[in-house]
Order: structure tokens, then sequence, then C-alpha cells
């Protein structure tokens, strides 16, 4: 039975050794639980580090840890304390961390780090392919293991592999300043699905994939070699029914069963009845906006004094990456800050910061969620933040204002919190204040709403619908039509064309006999090019026929001694060898006129952009505009040309990062077909690779071995790679 295999940076267990004897504990967190189901029903397993390294397991016990972790279907990838150190604390913390939350200034571009990151992840690698059986599923988490997917895929292309990060995309601007920006894109790309929180995070990385690696994107999709990839965004949920249930649960509490904390909260209560408690939650992590906030509370009170005595604000700061220096540093500020605040507004019975340096357990989270009046919840960048929205889920009664950063993932779809820019110090001042003094009818109108969205779209919604996506997209890729160009199946078609007697060959030129290169001048076919198709043309039962978009001038100089047919403009001229350029049918280009001067616009406002004149065709080229906007501006154009042109019988056709305009009734499939009309050819071979070649494709009998370059949706019957891979087979039918 297939299975599937999570992969994540730590396993979703706790091992502790106490006298010598190893136990575990599975782990309780959002992702845990989320995946419980991809993990435990389908016999799954769960591949990461235990948290001990090497160093700290003592090899007596190495069989019993192995034990406990294969008893919670897991698998450990075994590191050392400088894999550690390099892989995690350096560059996934020291790297990553800062350069995609936007803090571009603490990120270290260190290459011994990058190495133990490319050796750590094939540590995983080696673990995961020893597991991985046919049909089996891969999803890797997080931003640790970026490489995992492409070195999982290269020696696995069968498998199906899905990829999920946790934290934001960068915008291009900021990620291409990582030096290690390709291998970082290509070791993703190696996912047949990338999910990400939010929308905005999909198009960041779309963009640089489109930018830094010029690989074809369209909507979202990428079309790499023979792949596509699918990239969507699926915002993580949290257990909204626990956290639901344990708030409930809390309320109907007695004394007894009452925690410490609880005591202490419900005794400030009845104290003072009319003050109310704000709350703050976070890891202490400089992405976490914590000084801001702190900054923001101390400018509330200045500005509303009348709320001394009748507002507090309780912190908890959970203990993170204590050995990085910027974490050293912004504890002493925080410490520094919630000092000052308390030292300036402090009064005999008041103190305006409850400050918490610790990590709580699970019912003191909930003691706090539900006895604070505020959520003030603003990180200066945040992938998603789940603190937000524990925060609703657990407001029993509905009340409760959750005050959110509109930088953290969840503000897309907590559009009901009052959202603020946490960089904003008077914008949050005031924010508090309208929060504390929300009528409560407003309050839960606003609660209702969110907790309803939580409530459906919870985690293992989110695991669901991301396996799901995945499993569709594994059904359409294995149903793809055209059939690629493999070994076996290029002896196949050589031994069709050993028994033929009468062959052609439809060979067009662009993208299909040279690789594209910015300027479409610089593209002249090279001596080997022109040795090969001689030799083609040379043995007499072929025939060769170079079937091109470009215009009668170009193609009739560059082939002038090569004893071939030409077929220029997407059909309109043709020129046998030794003969005179002929229209293909009667043609007129009276409309021109009227579509240059639009035309021209375009390369005005398109930098990177320029026209090429042909007889009886216009072009937009736009290979060399910023791929964004040339696919927007070729949008924009092709609209504009149809409505002018839609009573001329004109036609657009989007080729490869170019729009043509043209006579609607000449195209390659017209040409193609009227060229081998009365003539019994048992061997019909036409290769392309762009929509103007689909005519081809679609208009030829049945049995031509159609053949598309690239696999972007084709009516051809096979396709090949790249334009190495076409002439490494023409050069297969030329010996
Ligand atoms: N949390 C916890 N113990 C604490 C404080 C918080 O387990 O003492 C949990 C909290 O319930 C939440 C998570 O830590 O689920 C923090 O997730 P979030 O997305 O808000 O921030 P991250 O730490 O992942 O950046």
């Amino acid at each position: 039975m297939s299975k599937t295999i999570i992969v994540s940076n730590r396993l979703p267990l706790q091992l502790s050794i106490e006298d010598g004897k190893v136990s575990s504990e599975p782990s309780v967190g959002g992702l845990a639980t989320g995946l419980k189901s991809v993990h435990r029903d389908s016999n799954g397993i769960w591949i990461g580090w235990t948290g001990l390294t090497q160093e700290e397991t003592p090899s007596e016990l190495k069989a019993d840890i192995d034990n406990a972790v294969e008893k919670e279907q897991c698998a450990a990838v075994e590191l050392t304390q400088s894999d550690m150190d390099g892989f995690y604390y350096g560059f996934s913390n020291r790297t990553i961390w800062p350069l995609y939350h936007y803090f571009m200034e603490y990120a270290e571009f260190d290459d011994e780090n990058w190495e133990i990151y490319k050796s750590v992840n094939q540590k995983f690698a080696d673990v995961v392919l020893e597991n991985i059986e046919d049909g089996d599923t891969v999803w890797v988490h997080d931003y640790q293991l970026m490489l995992l997917p492409q070195m999982i895929k290269e020696k696995r292309p069968d498998v199906s592999i899905g990829f999920f990060l946790h934290i934001p995309f960068p915008s291009y601007e900021v990620f291409r300043t990582l030096p290690w920006r390709d291998q970082i894109l290509k070791g993703l790309l190696g996912a047949d699905l990338l999910g990400f929180h939010t929308y905005d995070y999909e198009r960041h990385f779309l963009s640089s994939v489109s930018r830094i690696l010029g690989y074809e994107v369209s909507f979202n999709e990428i079309t790499f070699k023979d792949r596509h990839i699918t990239v969507d965004s699926f915002p993580m949920g949290i257990d909204y029914e626990k956290f639901h249930a344990f708030a409930k649960a809390n309320y109907e509490q007695t004394d007894k069963t009452q925690s410490e904390l609880q005591r202490r909260l419900d005794l400030h209560a009845t104290a003072t009845p009319d003050a109310k408690m704000i709350l703050s939650i976070d890891r202490l992590d400089y992405t976490k906006g914590i000084a801001s906030r702190l900054k923001a509370f101390e400018h509330f009170l200045e500005k509303y004094p009348e709320y001394t005595e009748k507002v507090r604000l309780v912190m908890l700061a959970v203990p993170s990456r204590s050995n990085v220096p910027q974490y050293q540093v912004l504890k002493k500020e925080i410490d520094e800050l919630v000092g000052s605040i308390n030292g300036r507004f402090s009064t005999v019975s008041w103190t305006p910061v409850w400050y918490f340096y610790r990590s709580m357990p699970f019912n003191n989270l909930i003691d706090l969620y539900t006895s604070c009046d505020v959520a003030l919840i603003t990180p200066i960048r945040d992938g998603m933040n789940l603190v937000a929205k524990e925060y609703i889920a657990t407001r029993i009664d509905r009340t409760g204002v959750l005050i959110l950063s509109e930088m953290a993932g969840a503000a897309k779809e907590m559009n009901e919190a009052l959202l603020i820019n946490p960089n904003d110090i008077g914008l949050i001042a005031d924010t508090i204040k309208e929060a504390l003094e929300m009528p409560e009818e407003e309050q839960k109108k606003r609660n209702k709403f969110m907790q309803k969205r939580l409530e459906r779209y919870n985690v293992e919604k989110w695991a669901k619908d991301f396996m799901n996506k995945l499993d569709s997209i594994k059904g359409i890729q294995s149903q793809a039509k055209a059939q690629h160009i493999n070994n076996s199946k290029q002896e196949e078609i050589l031994a069709k064309f050993k028994n033929a007697n009468k062959r052609i060959f439809f060979l067009d030129y662009d993208g299909t006999l040279r690789a594209f290169v910015n300027n479409p001048g610089d593209a002249k076919p090279d001596q080997k090019l022109l040795d090969l198709v001689t030799k083609l043309q040379a043995e007499e039962k072929n025939e060769v026929v170079i079937i091109s978009g470009r215009d009668s001038g170009t193609l009739g100089e560059w082939f002038k001694d090569v004893p071939v047919t030409l077929i220029s403009e997407h059909g309109v001229l043709k020129k046998t060898y030794g003969g005179e350029w002929e229209l293909t049918e009667s043609m007129n280009s009276d409309w021109v006129p009227t579509v240059q001067p639009v035309l021209q616009t375009f390369v005005d406002r398109t930098p990177g952009t320029f026209i090429e004149e042909k007889k009886y065709s216009i072009a937009w080229h736009y290979r060399k505009a910023d791929p964004d906007l040339g696919e927007q501006r070729a949008n924009e154009l092709s609209n504009v040309i149809r409505e002018l042109t839609s009573n001329h019988g004109l036609s657009v056709l989007s080729g490869n990062k170019v729009l043509e305009i043209k006579s609607s009734n000449v195209h390659k499939g017209k040409a193609a077909t009227n060229h081998i009309l009365n003539q019994e050819y048992d061997f019909i071979f036409c290769i392309g690779d762009d929509w103007t070649d689909e005519f081809m494709f679609q208009d030829l009998p049945e049995d031509a071995i159609t053949v598309k370059v690239g696999v972007a949706n084709t009516a051809a019957r096979f396709y090949v790679d790249d334009t190495d891979h076409v002439r490494k087979i023409l050069n297969a039918f030329a010996e």
C-alpha cells in the first residue's frame, strides 16, 4: 500500500532519557495535529531529527532510541552538534529566517554554513530515499529543508512531492540578495506542489522563479523541462476544536481545579472590576515587534492618562534561539523597556506591564487567552501567527478584541480584527483605546465571523486540502497526453522511419532547431545545424521543410546554400530550393498601417520590446522585457488588437514571448497540409515549440509524428525536453 512520508526538521515527539531509560511522548503541536490523519491513518512515516545530537546520544541507548522513534511511526535523521550549528543555528536561523522576514541587515552570508546546510539536507534525503516505495507521496516542511525536494526528485522522479513553507516568502527584490538564490529555487522546484500561507508569498515566489531562473510561469504553474509545477496558497489553521473545548472547560471549572495562574488572574479581576487586561504572546523574536508594541503601550498611557490603573499589559515572551546575538540584544532591550515603563507609570497598587519570560504549559495559555479582554499582536513580519487564531478560538462568549498586525499572514483571513501597521506607534495607541471601548455587541459580531472561518478551515482541513491538491496533480500528470521521447520511444520512431519510403520533415526554427536568444537577429543557424539539415535532406527518401514565423529575407539568407524547402511568415510564403518565393494564399497587407502605431505605443511603454515588420504580418517581441510586465502588456495588447482587427480577417497569434498579427486564413497547419496534398508520404515528422505550431499538430494526418518541444498543453503526440534533445533525434535520423 502506498504511503505518505512527512519530512520536517523536528520529529513530532519529545524524547527523554531518565536513569538510563528512554521514553518518548508524541508532541501536541498544531502541525502534528493537522498531519495526524496523513501520518497515522495511512501507515505513513514521519522523518526528522529527534532533538538529540549524536554527541548527546549515549551509544548504549541508541537501539532504545531507535525503537522509541519507530514506535511513533517515525524515522530519525542523525545529526551532529556541528551539523546543527551550521544548518539550523547557522544557515536556517541566521540567513534564511532574517532574510525571509525582511531583516536584511541581520542576514549572514556564510559559505561554510551553506555547505553544512546542503550536506544536512542530503542526510535528510538519504533517509527519505531509504524509506520510499513505489507510489509513495512525500510532503516536505519548511525553510530548513528547501533543497530536499530536488534531491529526492533527481533519484525518484516517479514520486510525487509536496513542499510547504511555514514562513513568508519575501519579495524578489529581497530574495535576490541571497548568494545561493538559484540553488534554493531549484531545490524547491523539485516539488510538484509548493504551498504558501498567503497569495502574496506565492506571487513573490513565482516572480523570483521567473526573474531569476527565467522559467516559464503561467498563472500559478511553472513549466520546467518535462514538468509542470503547481504553486498555491493554503493558509494554515489551528486545532479549533481543542482550543474551544479547553476554553469552555476553563469557564466551567471550580476553584479547586483552577490553576494558580488563573486564581491570580481572577483575584486581580475581582479587586479591580473596571480594569482591563491586554494580552501579548510570542516567542522572543525580532520579527514579532515586541519593542514597538511596548513603546505603543507607553504612548497610550501617556496620551490617555484616564487609563492609569485601568489597564494592564500581560506579556508572555517565550525564550527562543538565545545563542544568536540579535536575540540576546533583543532580550536586553525588552527587559529595559518593561523596566522603564513600569518605573515610569506604576502606582502603589498597579504595575502596567506584567512580564513573563518563559514558556507556559497549555492550560496556562488557555487561562491567559480566556482572561484577557484584548489581544495585542503586532509582528513586524510573520508567516501566519497562530496565537491570533488561538485567541479568537478561545472566546466562548464571543467577547474580546483582537488587534492584529497587517504584516501577519493571519491578517488576510482575519479582516474583522482591528488591523494595524506595526510601525505606527500612534495608530497602535489609538487602536488600543478603540479596542478597550468597543461595545460588546460589536466585539461579538466581529468574532462570530472569525470563529466560523477558523472552525471550518482548521488545521486538519488545511492538511487535507494540500494532500488533495497534490493527489489531483499526480492524477493530471499521469494522464498527460503527449508522450516523452525517451530512448526506447526514439527506437520505435526510428524503426518506423527505416521502413518508410517517402518521408517528410516539417521543422520549426526558433525554439526548435535553435534555442532562443535575447536578440532574434543573433539566432543564425550554427554550422552544425546547417550540416545536420543538409545531411538529413541528402538521403533521397527524405524531404526537409523549414517552416517558421521568420520573414522570407532572413530565412532565405540563412538557408541559401541548403537544399531544403522554406516556408516563412507562419505559412504565408514558400520557396523550394533554387526557386522563387511564392505566396501560398492570396494576401494583402493594407491593414498594417492601422496596426503598426498601436504596437508602437506598446513598445514605448514597455522597455525591452520591439516590432518586427514582415511582408504580410507584424510582430511585437517582449523576450527582453521584465517578465511580469511583458506578460501583462501582451495580454493587454492582444485584447486591443482583437478589437481593432475583428473586421479585417486578422488574427493574433501568441508565440514564445512574441505576439504576431497576421491574416487569419493562413497558418502553418494550412501551409503544411497544402504542401503534402495529393502525395503519398508514409512518414511525416513535424516538430515545433509554440502556439503557431499547434496548427500543424492539429491539421496533419493522425499518424504523423507530431512533437512539441517542452510540455505546455499541446495537441502533439510526443514531446522532447529542449533544443538539444531535438538535435539528438534529428541526428539519429540523419545517421
Ligand atoms: N505557545 C506555546 N507555549 C507558550 C507560548 C506559545 O506552546 O508558552 C504556542 C502557541 O500556542 C502557538 C505557538 O506557540 O501555537 C506560536 O505560533 P505562532 O505562529 O504564533 O508563532 P511562531 O512561534 O511559530 O513564530
